[in-house]
């Protein structure tokens, strides 16, 4: 796979005006503490003279795999983030992320999960560490809903069942859907570990000789060298600014208005210590419209509930759990695991999603700025797809791109301003 990517984006490159200008600024950056000990292996893929420089800054499901693909390729890459690979503000740095090929209609994701999906398994043998979990998903919606959903099911061969209440209860007897006429079933679907996913793709692109350091890039107002770290000017060949929910901060003027940042409050909640039913072994996840949850890795139940309305500031917010959302989470649980009712939160999570107007991505050249790309608006489901996002958006930037779709799908001229908090699809 990087062979064929190196020779078409030699090709490719010559297309383009990319240019590796060095990346002068970054002698004073830090190397990330977290990673000091993990240096380039034997093996490492050679640097490919032609190629421009990269600065990839998020070390996020967009930043992360979209350097370790370019890395792969033969770039010259520096990942650069604020705070650290899986650092807690980040929307990457929960412990687990749903993986699941339901998209109603929206195809091209369907699409995606199931390749994101085959570079998990890929990745995980590579890396020797588990990082997903394949229990299946139990998915609630209304009758038009589950017809299209059905539809687009047949026609792309993705495997599902759909199950009256009674048949789940006989297979897991630990949950109730007693209200509901009929349950999807998705038994592709499963947990991918988040914060350790992250973690391992840094140190996986270090040992492939990528740099890895903790800075804060801003904006200059200088069009010649557009871009500070830590205030000093930063000059790249291409950079991406895959910021997350960081985003509208840091390019106010373009996605300021594009992309907004509602908080999300998640729930571990512990089993009784002889009582393995809601692990992943014996229960696939449970998506309600307002409310999911994620079987129990190695963390407890994971139940997420939402606020609607509600921002998160992403660098100065408390991230301490509502006693509201606490209650709902307590109800919700004694009505759906009635076997859960009562036991012990004993983990929380605050975070936040990045919302664009029709939740769709975002990835696009800044069009005052050549060389610096965008890259995000993950709208709550793009964790699942950062493998297939490093291989995207890698092939992109080195000028071999061939989804066309995406490319239009993701364009900031598809985006709009956003008026309300739009309903994002995790
Ligand atoms: C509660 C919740 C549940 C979700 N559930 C799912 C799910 O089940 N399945 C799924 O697929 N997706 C899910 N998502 C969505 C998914 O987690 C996000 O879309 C994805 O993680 C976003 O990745 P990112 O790289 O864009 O952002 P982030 O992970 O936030 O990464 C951005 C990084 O950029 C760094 N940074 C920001 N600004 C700067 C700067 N100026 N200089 C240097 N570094 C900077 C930050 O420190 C951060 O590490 C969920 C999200 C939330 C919040």
């Amino acid at each position: 796979m990087d062979e064929k990517i190196n020779a078409e984006a030699a090709v490719g490159t010559t297309r383009r005006r990319l240019m590796g200008a060095g990346l002068t600024g970054m002698a004073a950056a830090a190397a990330s503490p977290a990673f000091a000990q993990v240096s380039a292996q034997p093996g490492a893929p050679a640097i490919i003279r032609g190629l421009p420089d990269f600065a990839i800054v998020g070390a996020g499901a967009f930043g992360g795999w979209t350097a370790l693909s370019l890395r792969e390729a033969g770039a010259k890459v520096t990942l650069i983030d604020a705070y650290g690979a899986g650092n807690p503000r980040a929307s990457s740095g929960d412990e687990s992320r749903l993986l699941r090929r339901s998209y109603g209609t929206r195809e091209i994701y369907t699409r995606w999960a199931g390749r994101a999906q085959e570079l998990w398994e890929a990745r995980q043998e590579e890396m020797g560490r588990r990082l997903f979990y394949n229990n299946g998903s139990l998915r609630t919606m209304g009758a038009d809903a589950l017809a299209a959903q059905r539809a687009t099911f047949d026609r792309m061969g993705v495997p599902y069942e759909v199950l009256k209440p009674e048949e789940v209860s006989k297979r897991w007897p630990q949950v109730n859907f007693d209200e509901y006429d009929a349950v999807l079933y998705e038994p592709s679907g499963g947990v991918v570990k988040a914060r350790e996913a992250m973690i391992a793709v840094t140190e996986t692109f270090m040992q492939k000789g990528g740099d890895s350091r903790i800075g804060h890039v801003t904006l200059s107002g200088n069009r010649s060298a557009p871009l500070l770290l830590d205030g000093a000017p930063m000059t790249a060949g291409v950079t991406v600014l895959a910021c997350g929910p960081w985003l509208p901060l840091v390019v106010p003027k373009l996605l300021g208005d594009r992309i907004v940042t509602p908080r999300r409050e998640i729930f571990y909640v512990g089993s009784p210590i002889d009582d393995h039913r809601y692990r992943w072994e014996n229960l696939p996840n449970i998506s309600d419209s307002h409310t999911y949850t994620a079987a129990d890795v190695d963390y407890g139940t994971k139940v997420a509930a939402r606020l609607r309305g509600v921002p998160m500031d992403v660098d100065d917010g408390q991230r301490l759990p509502s006693a509201f959302l606490r209650q709902q989470v307590e109800e919700y649980v004694a009505r759906r695991m009635p076997g859960l009712a009562g036991q012990p939160i004993v983990a929380t999570r605050i975070c936040q999603t990045e919302v664009s107007d029709n939740s769709h991505f975002i990835v696009d050249e800044h069009p005052d700025m050549p060389g610096v790309w965008v890259a995000g608006g993950g709208s709550g489901h793009a964790f699942k797809m950062g493998p297939r996002i490093g291989e995207y958006l890698s092939r992109r930037l080195l000028g071999v791109g061939d989804d066309a779709e995406a490319d239009k799908l993701f364009a900031l001229s598809a985006h709009g301003p956003i008026k309300s908090e739009i309903r994002s699809t995790e």
